[in-house]
């Protein structure tokens, strides 16, 4: 038998930083960033808030969605059928709430067992036509993370990345192109279940798991893709890092940020302190104590770490 295909899972709540992170490993031969694979089949069929490719064709006219979305479409079923089953079954079966279901329990019933079916099929065929031995899936929702374990021949890594809550709760002030906005309380609300329910994943594989902050990654692009290829036992000769600046070539993220869309040299910058200049105290008091107590187990401190972060743009979130 063949070795298990490599999925390095990132977990966490969205607007962490997960979009650059996932394009600069998309960069480590061998490697290919999905974006957040979850939303193919929402967003191919109209039913998503966005519906392009970061490579810019829509999803159904890219060279790799279009022959990736038929996988495990039965015979006689059209694309939005197919694509209403698949949503029913990420709904019902691996939203975060299910997360220590899944953990526990596994593939329970035939529904959970048809879209883990499905997933292995989806991974093992992108594989296939892109060559990838390592797929980064960027989908954060940790229901789907927990699933990844339990599809045949696939090896998953995960990694549990943080960011600041405030420097969240700042990114969703504002609707971004597709993305809509959010309350600093309703943001951090989602911050410390989507977090809760990842440590609950990395407990569970504490040797092919790492606990990462984003501020880690800005402050050192290098070192941290290093660690990365660690993780998941990869050459560290493909770090594509250099002076803090990566090459980005186009991809084939589903969704992410809209940076996904940037290619070229591409620096990383250490600073990530917007919200220290406009987000509001009343914000900043709502996105710290929502947060707690995983705010200072996580190494956040009020008023805030010395400045840190962000990648190539003010905000590389979701
Ligand atoms: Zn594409």
């Amino acid at each position: 038998m063949s070795d298990p295909l490599t999925v390095l899972c990132v977990t966490g709540w969205c607007r962490n930083g997960s979009t650059i992170i996932g394009n600069v490993l998309n960069e480590v031969p061998g490697f290919f960033h999905v974006g957040e694979l979850h939303f193919l089949w929402k967003n191919a069929t109209g039913r998503g808030v966005n519906d392009r490719c970061g490579c810019g064709e829509a999803l159904t006219g890219c060279p790799v969605w279009s022959t990736v979305l038929p996988i495990g479409r039965p015979d006689g079923t059209s694309p939005d059928a197919h694509a209403a089953t698949v949503i029913r079954r990420q709904w019902s079966r691996v939203r975060t709430r299910h997360t220590w279901r899944v953990l526990r329990r596994g593939l329970y019933d035939d529904e959970i067992r048809a879209h883990a079916d499905l997933m292995g099929r989806v991974y093992h065929g992108i594989a296939e036509r892109t060559g990838a031995r390592v797929i980064v899936d960027t989908t954060k929702i940790p229901g789907e993370a927990a699933l990844l374990a339990h599809l045949p021949g696939v090896r998953p890594y995960y990694v549990h990345l943080v960011r600041d809550p405030r420097a969240v709760a700042h990114s969703w002030r504002e609707p971004k192109q597709y993305v809509y906005a959010m309350s600093a309380a309703r943001s951090t609300g989602y911050w410390h279940g989507f977090n809760r329910a990842s440590a609950a994943i990395t407990r569970r594989y504490p040797d092919r798991s790492m606990f990462l902050r984003y501020e880690q990654f800005t402050a050192d692009p290098a070192g941290t893709v290093d660690a990365l290829l660690r993780l998941c036992a990869a050459d560290p000769a493909g770090n594509p890092v250099r002076d803090r600046t990566v090459h980005l070539h186009t991809n084939h993220t589903v969704t992410g940020n809209p940076d996904r869309f940037r290619t070229g040299p591409t620096l990383i910058r250490d600073s990530d302190d917007g919200w220290r200049r406009t987000l509001s105290p009343g914000r900043r008091w709502a996105a710290t104590a929502l947060a707690w107590p995983l705010f200072g187990r996580y190494g956040y401190r009020s008023p805030g770490p010395a400045p840190a972060t962000v990648g190539s743009t003010s905000d590389n979130g979701r």
